[in-house]
């Protein structure tokens, strides 16, 4: 997966691919996928969501710049994979989830693979988790259609958040840095992702 799929595609990012031949993917979707999981694209994980494809999970953690020890928010926790790979890296994560039944269920793999330095909340991760911010990274894993002003708010100096936005069907992904003269944004190309829903997401329907 990480030298056919990933490094094949231009990640360079050493410690990144490190973590990605590290995570068990195959822990992270239902018994009856297990034998997909190294595959080169999303699978479902239940209530219409998605466990997102590798390459995209390891170009998102690249352009995070992560430093080991760093402080970092991921909205949509789904499986808790792209949990674990922030993990891995060594940075201590708070992963928000809207659905109470895939936090509970990426919880419980989390602690069975060991990851002490994961959180799992449930909430409406548009509007950030304000108890442990100001974060030095974020990381949005639904598609938005704006940018949701929580997350720029509990963003640290130097801190950058990386996001899907644009249409429901199709989005670019999008990197903002918060600078000492404000913030730079910076797009990385199209990605297509589930909907981000809740206060600064799409409709509920
Ligand atoms: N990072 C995940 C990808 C999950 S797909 C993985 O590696 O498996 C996106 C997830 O975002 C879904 O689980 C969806 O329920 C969740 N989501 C959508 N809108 C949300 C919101 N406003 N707050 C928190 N989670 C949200």
């Amino acid at each position: 997966m990480v030298s056919e799929q990933i490094q094949a595609r231009g990640i360079r990012d050493a410690a990144v691919l490190d973590a990605m031949r590290r995570v068990p993917r195959h822990f992270f979707v239902e018994a009856a996928l297990r034998e997909r999981a190294y595959e080169d694209t999303p699978l479902p994980i239940g209530d219409r969501q998605t466990i997102s494809q590798p390459y995209m999970v390891a170009l998102m953690t690249q352009e995070l710049e992560l430093h080991a020890g760093e402080r970092v928010l991921e909205i949509g926790t789904g499986s808790g994979y792209q949990t674990a790979v922030l993990a891995a890296l060594g940075a201590s994560v708070v992963s928000v989830e809207c659905i109470p039944g895939l936090a509970e269920r990426a919880r419980e793999v989390l602690r069975v693979l060991g990851y002490g330095n994961v959180r799992i909340e449930v909430g409406d991760g548009g509007l950030g988790w304000p108890p442990d911010a100001p974060y030095d990274a974020i990381l949005v894993t639904a598609g938005a259609p704006q940018i949701p002003r929580p997350l720029l708010e509990q963003l640290a100096p130097q801190g950058r958040l990386v996001l899907p936005m644009g249409e429901d069907e199709l989005q670019s992904l999008v990197r903002l840095r918060r600078g000492a003269t404000g913030l730079v944004e910076e797009y990385l190309g199209e990605c297509r992702f589930v909907k981000l829903r809740g206060r600064y997401g799409w409709d509920e329907t």
